[in-house]
């Protein structure tokens, strides 16, 4: 092997880890479309019937792989559902049967035009990258039923009997989940960022992925020799003897370091010198509570209830979600659970819900202000909850995006509504369960002092906080610079917040992805968080390093860093500290470490 001809190309690092092997390129090929006209009724009445056996057997096949997915994945599951969805929906399915009808074209290319349609519609609704990864659904359901109708296969990723590392254009949930962690290697994508469904897969699997990286199916090619840096974003193909060395030693060094921590992972969050905190999952599934508690989760911090309501063609009844709240509390009881109340909107969508035309969805209806306007929503959930709160009484309620007293009263009104109703029935539920507001708008942070006599807790949302105190999109690739969690400003309205919150005598958590970075651990440890509440997968880590340190040390330097200047200033002291303190979480993670590097959203080019 010759250092010279290997080539690095970048992307986004979507799921952390470093894989080593031979390039599987998926590839699918272009499918010839024929193209003809349908001449008589019998013909058109024959291909229409044509069109319907390949959705059919498009969702005979989808429904196959659900149940051929692993019990501890079947959260998953519902992203197929989404395309069984796709292809029923009237934009996809009647469309294709127009043109059949009306066009007289054959089935092929109706449900090209029909899916061609669709696509614009989500294009011009919004660029962001839920959208985004909602239209790989779109392809991944349509791909599969032309295959169908040409007599192909959609392509199965079982095939892949080697261990490898798969590169395509894009890999849709249905793909991903039939993955098996043993023979995936790493998985690298042109499309999707890092909160697309295949990240989500790939994290949940532990396997390293990269996406985002443009012309990756063209610049790799079956059997290629390639590594995967899904923290970095790197990908070096055909990579030179000093290279292969370099990152199969990373790799040592990495399952090395996780295994050792991991011995301590049920050990309780406690500083050095005594200080006790709270290490919690964040999760989306009750499944997740195997991992979750696997990875030494002391409570569940955050239940995003959001995507049990999304992925489905109908609004849940109560009954489906005192089940799924019933079953959270008794599997945690008696550790505490954080349930979330619906947080839908902006880039969370439904089809049962209807979504307005707004030009800043992520200033519009969503989260709180959606369930104040649909009340009924609301209040279903919020039944649901309180009598799964009788189960163990370990459920505390949380509002999201609260921005000022006027939501935390209305909120509390309906609660106490749908408590006045359940009493009357005699059915029972806990009294005293907590009720919390997140603080994820910068209005929240200025009015905490008074939120905080009016809740029993608050629980930081940074994700949301980031953007919001700095004013940048997100999604918006022109200002992923500006996506600065170690921002001064953020750092001074999270310290505003947790002192308005002790001052009030309520606890603090902090559930955003700061939370699980445990680069940040000595900061947010020194600003006094109470409870990091994580991606399970990061709980190791970040406890390993909590119980490391020393509550004392990390106040002071919290001290310091907050009347720091810049983000960059920041990130040196950081850098600095925890190197000087924890060199090997240093070492085996980030040698380059540069700030924000898990964080940030990177642009095309990985810079
Ligand atoms: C947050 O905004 O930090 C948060 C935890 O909520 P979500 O990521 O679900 O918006
Ligand atoms: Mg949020």
């Amino acid at each position: 092997m010759n250092d010279h001809s290997s080539l690095t190309i970048r992307g986004i690092g979507a799921a952390p880890g470093i894989a080593i092997g031979k390039a599987f390129l998926l590839e699918r090929g272009r499918i010839p479309v024929p193209r003809y006209r349908l001449f008589g009724e019998q013909a058109v009445a024959e291909e229409c019937k044509r069109f319907e056996k390949a959705v059919a057997e498009a969702e005979a096949d989808l429904e196959a792989i659900k149940k051929s997915i692993k019990t501890e994945f079947r959260e998953h599951a519902r992203l197929l559902e989404v395309q069984q969805m796709i292809l029923r929906d009237p934009s996809i399915y009647d469309e294709s049967l127009r043109y059949i009808k009306e066009e007289r074209t054959n089935a092929q290319l109706a449900v090209i035009k029909s899916l061609r349609k669709a696509k614009e519609l989500f294009n011009s609704l919004s660029n962001d990258e839920y959208a985004k990864s909602r239209i790989a659904d779109v392809n991944a359901a349509g791909d599969r039923v032309i295959r169908i109708l040409a007599g192909q296969n959609h392509t199965n990723l079982e095939h892949l009997h080697e261990r490898a590392v798969i590169v395509a254009h894009d890999l849709s949930p249905a793909d991903a989940i039939q993955l098996q962690a043993g023979r995936t290697l790493g998985i690298v994508t042109e499309i999707g960022g890092s909160v697309s469904h295949t990240s989500i897969v790939a994290r949940s699997l532990g396997i390293p992925a990269v996406t985002g990286v443009e012309n990756a199916a063209r610049l790799i090619s079956n059997n290629d020799f390639i590594i995967v840096d899904g923290r970095t974003g790197i990908i070096i193909i055909n990579p030179g003897e000093s290279e292969l060395r370099f990152y199969t030693n990373r790799q040592d060094e990495i399952s090395a370091y996780l295994k050792q921590i991991s011995r301590h992972a049920h050990l309780p969050a406690q500083t050095s010198d005594g200080h006790r905190v709270s290490a919690e999952a964040n999760i989306e599934a009750v499944e997740e509570i195997v991992a979750a508690k696997d990875n030494g989760a002391e409570a569940i911090g955050l239940y995003r209830t959001e995507f049990f309501f999304m992925n489905r063609v109908e609004l849940p009844d109560e009954e489906s979600l005192y089940r799924d709240y019933h079953d959270l509390a008794e599997l945690m009881a008696p550790s505490q659970v954080t349930i979330r109340t619906l947080d839908l909107g902006a880039e969370k969508l439904t089809s049962w819900c209807p979504t307005l035309e707004e030009a800043n969805p992520a200033l519009g209806l969503r989260s709180i202000r959606l369930c104040l306007h649909y009340k009924e929503i609301f209040k279903t959930q919020l039944r649901a909850i309180l009598r799964a709160s009788a189960v163990a009484r370990n459920i505390r309620l949380m509002l999201p995006l609260i921005s000022g007293m006027e939501e935390i009263y209305q909120a509390r009104r309906i609660f106490k509504e749908v408590q006045a109703e359940l009493s009357a029935k005699r059915i029972p539920f806990d009294e005293d369960m907590p009720f919390g507001a997140m603080i994820e708008v910068p209005s929240a942070v200025a009015m905490a002092d008074l939120l905080a006599q009016e809740v029993d807790f608050f629980s930081i949302g940074t994700n949301d906080l980031i953007q919001y105190a700095i004013g940048i999109d997100r999604s918006n690739e022109h200002v992923a610079y500006l996506y600065e969690a170690l921002h001064p400003g953020v750092l001074r309205f999270i310290k505003q917040a947790v002192d308005a919150g002790h001052e009030a005598g309520i606890p603090v958590a902090l559930c955003g992805e700061m939370a699980g970075e445990p680069l940040y651990v000595p900061i947010l440890l020194g600003l006094k968080i109470d409870s990091f509440s994580m991606n399970p997968v990061a709980l190791p880590r970040v406890k390993n390093l909590i119980r490391r340190s020393s509550m004392k040390e990390c106040c002071r330097f919290a001290n310091q860093v907050i009347h720091m200047r810049t983000a960059s200033e920041i990130e040196q002291a950081v850098s600095k500290m925890v190197m000087r303190k924890f060199p090997e979480e240093f070492h085996v993670f980030d040698p380059n470490w540069t700030g924000n590097s898990t964080l940030a959203v990177p642009n095309k080019s990985g810079s």
